[in-house]
This record gives C-alpha cells, sequence and structure tokens, in this order.
C-alpha cells in the first residue's frame, strides 16, 4: 500500500522509520519543502528538552518510553541525547502530583526527584544566585535522568535510517490535498506542479497544517481544523557566554532550568551542544498567534511566514520589542550571576497548539484515507524515537481505546492554561512586519 507523509518534521520522521520497519515492501515517501533536516521544523533546533515530568500520568508513560530509547535503547538517537538533569520551579502540590505519577508508574519511593528550597537552589546552582523565581514558585525540583537533545542531528539521523531502510524522500511543497469524487484522499499536489498519488495520506505539516487543510478544501468545513489547533510560535534566543569564571564556567554540569511562572515564564538550556559549546538558548514561554485572512475560506487562520525559510530560522531580523524579552528572560534567570551574556540569533519556532495539549493522531472523519498527525503543542520533540510507533498503530487500527480517544479529532475538548498556550499576536508586537 502506498503512503504519502507530507512534513519530515518529528512526527513525520518517525512515522516514516516505523512504518516502513512495519510494512517493509510498502512504498513510503515523505515529502517535505527541503532536504532534510528541513530547517524551518520546529524539530530542527539546536537543542531541545528530553524530561518525563508531565502532570498526566499518559504523557508521563510515554515519555518514559521515549526516554529510556534516548538514553540507551535507540542507537539512532541514544548519541544525542545528554543527561545533564533539570530543574524546574514549582508548587508542593505539583510536586506532589509528580511524585504520585511516578510512582503509580514506577513503584512506591521510585520517583527520580530531589525536592529543594528556592535558597537551597540558589546556593547549590550558582549561576541561579540571584534569580528571582517570581509569580509563585514554591520550590525546586531536580530530575537527574532528564537533559537536553541535539535536536536537528537527531531528526536528520531519524530521517537518514528511514531512508536507508527504503522510504523515498522527495522535496516539494504540498500546495493541496486531491480528492476522489466520492470525497476520499487520493494524494497531495505540491507547489512546483506534481501530484503524488497514494491509498494513505498523512499530514504531519506541523505550524502548516490548518492552512493546508483549509486551502485544500474552502467549501468542506467538516475538513478544516476551526478551533482544534493554532500555529504559534515561541521566541528563542542564543545567547553567547564568555569563557572565565563568570561566564562558561558558571554553566559547568548546569542542568536545564525551567521556570514556568511570573510575567516571563522560561527555560535555558546550557551550552554544550557540538554546534554551540558556547551558546546557551533562553526561551520566553509565550507563544504567539500570526493571524492572517485566508482568502480562500473567508476566515483569519495563523499561519507561520509563507515563504518557507522567512523568520523561521535564526535570524537577527526581529523587533526590539521581542528582543527586549530575550533579554528579560537572561535577567530573571542570571542576574548578575553570569556575566557577558549577549545575544548572538533569534529564532521564532512556530509548533501547533491544541487547546488541550493533546496531540491529534487521527483518521480525519471528513475523508477516506486521510490522516492528521499534528498538534505537538511545544512538547513533542522528545517523543521523536517512539511516537511513530503509535502512529502505525493509528493506521492499523490497532491504537488503544485511550490514545484513540485522547488523539481524536472529533473529541471532548477540556481547554487548559499553560505557559504554552497562545496569548499574543504577533501583528501587534511592535515592529513586527511581514
Ligand atoms: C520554541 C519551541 C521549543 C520547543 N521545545 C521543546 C522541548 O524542549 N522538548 C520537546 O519535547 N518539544 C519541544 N517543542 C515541541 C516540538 O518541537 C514540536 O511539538 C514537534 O517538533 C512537532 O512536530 P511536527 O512534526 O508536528 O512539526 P515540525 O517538527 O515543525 O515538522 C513539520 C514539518 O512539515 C514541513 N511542512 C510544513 N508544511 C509543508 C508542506 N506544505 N509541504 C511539505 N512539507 C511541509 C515543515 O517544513 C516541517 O519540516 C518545542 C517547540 C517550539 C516551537
Amino acid at each position: 500500500m502506498a503512503t504519502i507523509i507530507v512534513g519530515a518534521g518529528c512526527f513525520g520522521a518517525s512515522t516514516a522509520k516505523f512504518l516502513k520497519e512495519t510494512e517493509p515492501d510498502a512504498e513510503v515517501v515523505l515529502l517535505d519543502q527541503a532536504p532534510f533536516p528541513d530547517p524551518a521544523a520546529a524539530a530542527h533546533d539546536l537543542n531541545k528538552i528530553i524530561r518525563a515530568e508531565y502532570d498526566d500520568p499518559m504523557y508521563m508513560k510515554l515519555a518514559l518510553e521515549a526516554k529510556e530509547a534516548w538514553s540507551r535503547a535507540d542507537p539512532v538517537v541514544a548519541p544525542f541525547f545528554h543527561k545533564t538533569g533539570a530543574l524546574w520551579s514549582i508548587t508542593a502540590a505539583r510536586t506532589q502530583k509528580l511524585v504520585d505519577n511516578y510512582e503509580t508508574i514506577l513503584g512506591p519511593g521510585k520517583a527520580p526527584l530531589e525536592i529543594m528550597s528556592l535558597d537551597k537552589t540558589r546556593s547549590r546552582f550558582p549561576l541561579l544566585g540571584s534569580c528571582r523565581f517570581e509569580g509563585g514558585a514554591e520550590q525546586c525540583i531536580l530530575s537527574p535522568e532528564a537533559g537536553w537533545a541535539d535536536a536537528a542531528m537527531a531528526l536528520q539521523a531519524m530521517i537518514k535510517s528511514a531512508v536507508d531502510s527504503g522510504v523515498r524522500y522527495e522535496v516539494g511543497t504540498a500546495e493541496k490535498l486531491e480528492f476522489g469524487p466520492d470525497g476520499a484522499c487520493t494524494g497531495v499536489s505540491t507547489t512546483d506542479g506534481r501530484t503524488f498519488h497514494a491509498e494513505r495520506i498523512v499530514l504531519s505539516s506541523g505550524a502548516y497544517t490548518p492552512w493546508l487543510l483549509a486551502n485544500s478544501a474552502p467549501e468542506n468545513r467538516d475538513l478544516q481544523a476551526g478551533n482544534r489547533m493554532k500555529a504559534a510560535a515561541v521566541l528563542m534566543c542564543l545567547f553567547k557566554v564568555p569563557q572565565g569564571d563568570a561566564g562558561l564556567n558558571m554553566f559547568k554540569n548546569a542542568p536545564v532550568i525551567v521556570h514556568p511562572y511570573g510575567d516571563f515564564p522560561a527555560e535555558c538550556i546550557p551550552p554544550g551542544t557540538s554546534s554551540g559549546t558556547d551558546l546557551a538558548k533562553c526561551t520566553h514561554e509565550f507563544p504567539y498567534t500570526r493571524n492572517i485572512y485566508n482568502e480562500a475560506t473567508k476566515q483569519e487562520i495563523s499561519v507561520p511566514p509563507l515563504s518557507h525559510s522567512d523568520r523561521m530560522t535564526w535570524t537577527r531580523d526581529l523587533p526590539d520589542a521581542l528582543k527586549a524579552n530575550s533579554a528579560r528572560v537572561r535577567d530573571m534567570f542570571f542576574g548578575d550571576s553570569v556575566q557577558g551574556m549577549t545575544p548572538k540569533l533569534y529564532r521564532l519556532c512556530w509548533d501547533i497548539a491544541t487547546p488541550d495539549e493533546d496531540w491529534i493522531i487521527s483518521p480525519h472523519p471528513a475523508s477516506k484515507n486521510l490522516y492528521v498527525v499534528a498538534g505537538g503543542s511545544f512538547h513533542g520533540y522528545k517523543f521523536l524515537p517512539i511516537i511513530g510507533k503509535y502512529v502505525v498503530q493509528m493506521l492499523h487500527g490497532k491504537l488503544s481505546e485511550e490514545l484513540t480517544r485522547r488523539w481524536a479529532w472529533d473529541r471532548e475538548i477540556v481547554p487548559i492554561t499553560t505557559p504554552y498556550t497562545p496569548r499574543g499576536d504577533l501583528r501587534d508586537v511592535p515592529g513586527y512586519e511581514d
């Protein structure tokens, strides 16, 4: 059976690898806008956090499975994992929730978490000596098993592994899905005039998914994303850290740091990637939509810039108002404790947010043979080594009842509010134009 997977980011790459493993004789085409790994993918990054701390036991279980793959089980991605530990500021109640989840999954007393006061954190990690931890954090937890991955390199390895086993990688931008007279999806056409026919069409086009669905069948509201998911961008900044005791030495053995509270909820991945041994990545947890009028459907849809690489990758070309937020994140974390951190590059990184932060891994009920694999909601990357297994189960109708329900296209959505809930629009940022 021929399958086309549109989008070779985290979800598409993993799907291609597992599908080819499960159906070695099947034709599997992986289509993306650029040769792999595509720098516009959210999964193409200097680094991403790998952790299992989830309030939701279902995701904790999946994340533990993924972490096992990152730590040792999967030779494709394991070389790219760095077990630095991760430190969270948190409330006591939420700490208890995580401990309970761990103990339910791993057994009593097995939660791999160290709990410490904010003051103890400041003295144990001198780089946080002046961190204010403002906005409601009561204590910190250190998860020694967590860490970060060289994101683009692991993505590349994943796609290469799929291609080596027979997946065909094609460069092209999907413009529209194609449908037969009965409404079933028959393939996808690209902006350069090609059409790929397939019996299964898997849409894993990340932040572009609602736009692509809208343009594919403007008259068919049932096909479109509606309020199920929204493209949103989060600002990251690479800070160059100078050598010396008040600079890089401060980051020696530093964990990933996450402070999801206050006016500047943020995270920092310490320097250490081979492509940036002196670069600390700070992310301001504040997703922006980019709502524009979709002519075909006569509605506003949030979508990244449509020219492929425009402002999707590392740049200095962002408004000062955004750059100032990165500086505030740096100052909030490190104050005077680390000196001389200068912003080198910025990036608005795009993902798709769902209102409940559950993904959509589902047959599309409005079109036979069409499957949607999207909605990473700013936490999908860590599942790169395993998510394709579950997508294949979905394609084969073998996904568990719970996962089928949680990831369904049509599900009862109970919205949640987290630092990764979109709450601004780029068009309202002074100086933002495109
Ligand atoms: C700022 C930021 C920080 C994050 N940090 C973390 C983290 O620390 N840990 C974590 O686990 N997760 C993290 N995530 C989330 C994670 O990166 C995403 O959830 C995940 O990458 C989503 O995978 P995806 O395959 O849906 O999308 P992507 O990885 O974005 O891939 C989509 C691909 O589809 C391609 N595509 C789009 N449209 C078309 C088209 N029309 N034709 C052909 N190809 C197309 C794109 O070019 C891209 O290559 C973060 C995300 C962001 C934005």
